[in-house]
């Protein structure tokens, strides 16, 4: 057994929503310093220029008629990089510890003894909405704030989140993966008493040259979406923060997108 000394760490990182510029500081220092990199989809593809040539380069995401590799098979491949490697890089979309897995990760690889640290990154939910100048917060419109996954509605044949209680009990949701369930998503908030006249914005590919977004009452969203053909990976926001948006603010787009997944819940979007 390999002493608990030479073992590499695991850095679990935050890639931000896709605007290469959204890193941190501590990510690009890791991202330049690694000898090993584990990456998925959701990640900018200019940022896998940043290790060096020799750096071991891992895609563990989806490829066009292949599903993902399994979350346990990510978890021995890291497990095994620790054996082999110094500094190795798990790098993930957003923050790595929101809808991300990375608690998992992290789990597994501490029961092992294995050094892992996470570097935080920013997150979809906040960074896409301000790129639309679009605050999820505001003292007049938004005091509370809700990040909630739409993709266990069809994912489990079960249902975790009770949409129909949180109608009334936030004052902004951010809604991740919600693009595919959006019209049974609303469904659920209007029986559960949200106004239909609330006001609602779902952005695409936010923080990249693809982002393109529709606003709209609520109810109306559905169909807004569907008409103007946007498509995963979006963010959906519900509040009346919406109508506080300051187009002006946001920053300009990059000239970057980022890999799309090809298949899944979360992925309609394809490339042609
Ligand atoms: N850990 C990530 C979220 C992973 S879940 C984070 O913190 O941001 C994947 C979902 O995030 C997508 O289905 C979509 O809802 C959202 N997402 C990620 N990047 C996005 C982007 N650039 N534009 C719009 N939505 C995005």
């Amino acid at each position: 057994m390999v002493a608990q000394a030479s073992l590499g760490t695991v850095h679990l990182v935050g890639a931000g929503p896709g605007d290469p510029d959204l890193l941190t500081v501590r990510a690009h220092r890791l991202l330049s310093t690694c000898d090993a990199l584990v990456y998925d989809a959701l990640v900018p593809t200019q940022l896998l220029a940043l290790p060096s040539p020799d750096c071991h380069k891992v895609f563990v995401g989806k490829r066009r008629g292949h599903h993902s590799i399994p979350q346990q098979s990510t978890n021995k491949m890291l497990a095994r990089l620790a054996h082999t490697h110094k500094t190795i890089v798990r790098l993930k979309g957003g923050d790595p510890f929101v809808f991300g897995r990375g608690a998992e990760e992290a789990t597994y690889l501490h029961g092992l003894g294995i050094p892992v640290q996470v570097t935080p990154g920013i997150t979809a939910g906040i960074a896409v909405p301000a790129y639309i100048g679009l605050p999820v917060t505001h003292r007049e419109a938004g005091s509370s704030i809700t990040f909630v996954t739409g993709h266990e509605l069809v994912d489990k044949g079960r249902q975790r989140v009770d949409w129909q209680a949180l109608a009334t009990a936030t004052d902004t949701m951010v809604i991740y993966m919600g693009i595919h369930s959006l019209a049974a998503i609303v469904a659920q908030l209007l029986a559960g008493g949200l106004d239909a006249a609330t006001p609602a914005a779902a952005i695409q590919q936010g923080t990249t040259a693809l982002q393109k977004h529709v606003i709209g009452p609520i109810a109306a969203l559905p169909q807004l979406v569907r008409e103007s053909g946007l498509q995963a990976p979006a963010i959906v926001v519900v509040g009346h923060v919406v109508d506080q948006r300051i187009p002006a603010c946001a920053p300009p787009l990059p000239n970057v997108d980022m890999p799309i997944p090809l298949s899944g819940p979360t992925t309609a979007a394809r490339r042609s």
